[in-house]
């Protein structure tokens, strides 16, 4: 019953582009790649959506500085929070349904595939152009139950975030195999914190191995979408909220985030 109204209310309906964010694992910058991502096709004139599905771990609401907001109902359903008057950015995500922000989500399986179906088929969207469906890391149930209810809408693909090092480099490896089994097209893969930005002479260090991601993608037949390097003024940037990509064109992190 209430699968027919979601359906005949079809919230993606005016969605042009769906696009997955993944990583093998946490901490990597994958909600840091949504949100700079988000930013730079704002700047390039799109309407944006971010649908963050990472029930336990969400940081999506505090990247954009937009942690105290609430989400009302409308007749179509949830009205996501806009992070600008424009409304061009528009963001969902159980952080604001939450009753304190720093809740912790202790939930089995089957309660957070019915909330990530229900993100899926409840969130009045309106027109996008792009909505950016941020994951939790890995490959569980609730990365089955997002393809599963997305596959509808046919998203166009995922992009694949990573650190230089073997391990996350190895997570990407299980996380390509998940994409392949499950009928994902990999958009490409992003080698975040690939080198240390110096703040003050902005010269690029790579303290860890460089490159793993890109030899990945070589490898695996998929694009290689550049390389981030850790920056603090990027991380400093996340903390307040604020538009890295306009206020620090020059940072060696802008071309990839761009
Ligand atoms: P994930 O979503 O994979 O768990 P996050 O995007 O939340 O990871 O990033 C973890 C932390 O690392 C955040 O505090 C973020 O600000 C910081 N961070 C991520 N990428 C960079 C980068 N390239 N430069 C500086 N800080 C970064």
């Amino acid at each position: 019953m209430e699968e027919a109204a979601a359906a005949e209310r079809n919230n993606l309906g005016g969605v042009r582009y769906i696009l997955l964010v993944l990583s093998g694992k946490g901490g990597v910058g994958k909600s840091t790649i949504s949100t700079e991502l988000a930013l730079s096709l704002r700047h390039s004139g799109k309407k944006v959506g971010i649908l963050d599905v990472d029930l336990c771990g969400p940081s999506i609401p505090r990247m954009f500085k937009v942690q105290d907001s609430d989400v009302h109902q409308c007749d179509a359903g949830w009205v996501p929070v806009f992070v600008d008057q424009e409304k061009s950015i528009s963001l969902m995500s159980i952080g604001f349904l939450l009753e304190k922000p720093d809740d912790a989500v202790v939930w089995r399986g089957p309660k957070k595939n019915a909330l990530i179906k229900q993100f899926v088929a409840d969130v009045a969207w309106g027109e996008l152009d792009f909505l950016i469906v941020d994951t939790p890391p890995g490959t569980s149930d609730e990365h089955i139950s997002t393809v599963e209810a997305l596959r509808p809408y046919k998203p166009l693909g995922a992009i694949l975030v990573t650190t230089p090092q073997a391990v996350s480099v190895g997570d990407v490896r299980r996380e390509l195999t998940f994409c392949k089994k499950t009928g994902l097209r990999v958009l490409g893969i992003v080698e975040n914190m690939s080198g240390f930005v110096c703040p003050h002479c902005s010269e690029c260090t790579n303290i860890f191995s460089k490159g793993g991601g890109e030899e990945l993608a070589k490898h695996a037949g998929v694009p290689f979408l550049g390389s981030v390097p850790l920056d603090p003024q990027l991380s400093q940037s996340l903390e307040d909220g604020r538009d890295f990509i306009q206020e620090f064109p020059k940072s060696s992190a802008f071309p990839a985030l761009t």
